[in-house]
């Protein structure tokens, strides 16, 4: 689950991190209230769960506080990267010497928690990571050990030659550690960190993303879920209990299981088609989860096709199928179908198939390669 920034800075700053003071709000005269109270130039910042907002024009410096309204007015509103902008961060604005990135995540290669720093932070991080992958230093947490003040130190050393802000830095990194593993989280950043003409160190960006599976016992990461910040599809998988990611191809796929989903994923791909989705409908499918997961595949307008690939063990095979005649009886999708069902109560399912006019395949093979042929007549 993603958080915003404003929300990221406060769980940051109850670690003892520095962040510059500000306030959200939702209307522009609401902004122009914090900038008066602020009384000094401020920025304007788009809270949406998407990096690169500076570059997108949803970072705006603003030195006259009577500007704010008009600028706040411009962002609200804004889309950014298919997301609208309903909140905005209005914080006082500090000169910047040095932009520094710190972050720390989950590294699957490893299986271990890792820190990255750069001198070279800012918003063109990703090209430094391409391009001059030698200034980004990492350090791998070795959990038998844990992350200790002198890895902080060695990781601020990489930042600053200065000892007051490598003091500063070092504390920063630790807290910061601190607080991803407090709340749980798979990601935690700051880009920029940045230094003031002062010397001072402070996080003027903040980035948090906490593990789902880890949000039971994080009642209050779990109480910045923004509901308004999430799609309609996101919001209805959660709500109906399905795993849902949504990808960029036109092959929407009904799975249940994750590995199952997986290898779907994989068949489709190497019959040369793009799956639209991973979609787990779960052990025990219900008519009403393949409703929605309908539903949800149906509102990707990229989707040309769709496979239900149902594997009966626990799940029975004739649930399924009652569940996709219900669920084409609520709303018949406009592409072509192709089910593919194995297993517990096989027969039956391919009976209440066949009354609905609709072919039930057996092998994976053959259902893949039958949905791309027809997605493939349905897109010219
Ligand atoms: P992002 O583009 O979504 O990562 O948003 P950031 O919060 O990182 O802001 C993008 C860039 O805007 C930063 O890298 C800074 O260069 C600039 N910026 C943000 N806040 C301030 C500020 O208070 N003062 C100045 N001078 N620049 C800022
Ligand atoms: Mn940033």
């Amino acid at each position: 689950m993603k958080i915003h920034e404003y929300q990221a800075k406060e769980i940051f700053a109850s670690y003892g991190i520095p962040v510059p003071p500000g306030e959200v709000v939702t209307t522009a005269s609401e902004a122009a209230a914090v900038a008066r109270k602020i009384d000094g130039p401020v920025v304007v910042k788009a809270q949406v769960h998407v990096g690169g907002r500076g570059k997108a024009g949803g970072v705006k410096l603003v030195e006259k506080p009577s500007d704010v309204e008009a600028v706040a007015d411009q962002i609200l509103g804004m889309d950014i990267k298919g997301l609208t902008v309903r909140k905005v961060l209005v914080t006082s604005a500090v000169e910047i010497e040095t932009e520094a990135y710190v972050g720390l995540l989950l590294d699957r290669a490893s299986k271990r928690i890792t820190y990255l720093v750069s001198a070279a932070g800012g918003v063109d991080i990703e090209e430094v990571a391409e391009k001059t992958p030698e200034l980004i230093h990492k350090l791998t947490i070795d959990p038998v050990v844990g992350f200790r003040p002198f890895h902080a130190r060695w990781l601020a050393t990489k930042l600053y030659k200065d000892p007051a802000q490598v003091k500063a830095a070092t504390g920063i990194i630790f807290n910061l550690y601190r607080a991803f593993m407090g709340t749980d989280s798979s990601l935690a950043e700051i880009n920029p960190l940045v230094t003031l003409p002062s010397g001072e160190v402070l996080a003027i960006d903040a980035k948090l993303n906490a593990d789902d599976n880890a949000l039971f016992r994080q009642p209050k990461v779990e109480e910045m879920r923004d509901l308004d910040a999430e799609t309609d599809a996101e919001i209805l998988a959660r709500e109906k209990g399905l795993s849902y990611v949504p990808l960029d191809g036109e092959i929407g796929c009904v799975v249940n299981g994750a590995g199952l989903a997986m290898a779907t994923m994989d068949v489709i791909k190497h019959y040369g088609g793009e799956p639209a989705n991973f979609l787990d409908i779960g052990g025990s499918s219900n008519p009403e989860k393949v409703v929605a997961a309908l539903d949800i595949i149906t509102s990707d307008s990229k989707v040309k096709g769709i496979l239900f690939n149902i594997f009966g063990g626990i799940t029975r095979c004739d649930d399924v199928a009652n569940g996709i005649k219900a669920a084409f009886a609520k709303k018949k999708p406009q592409v072509p179908i192709v089910i593919r069902l194995t297993g517990t109560n096989e027969d039956l399912a391919k009976e209440i198939l066949e009354a609905e006019g609709y072919h039930a395949l057996t092998t994976m093979d053959e259902a893949v390669k039958a949905i791309i042929a027809e997605s493939k007549g349905a897109a010219s």
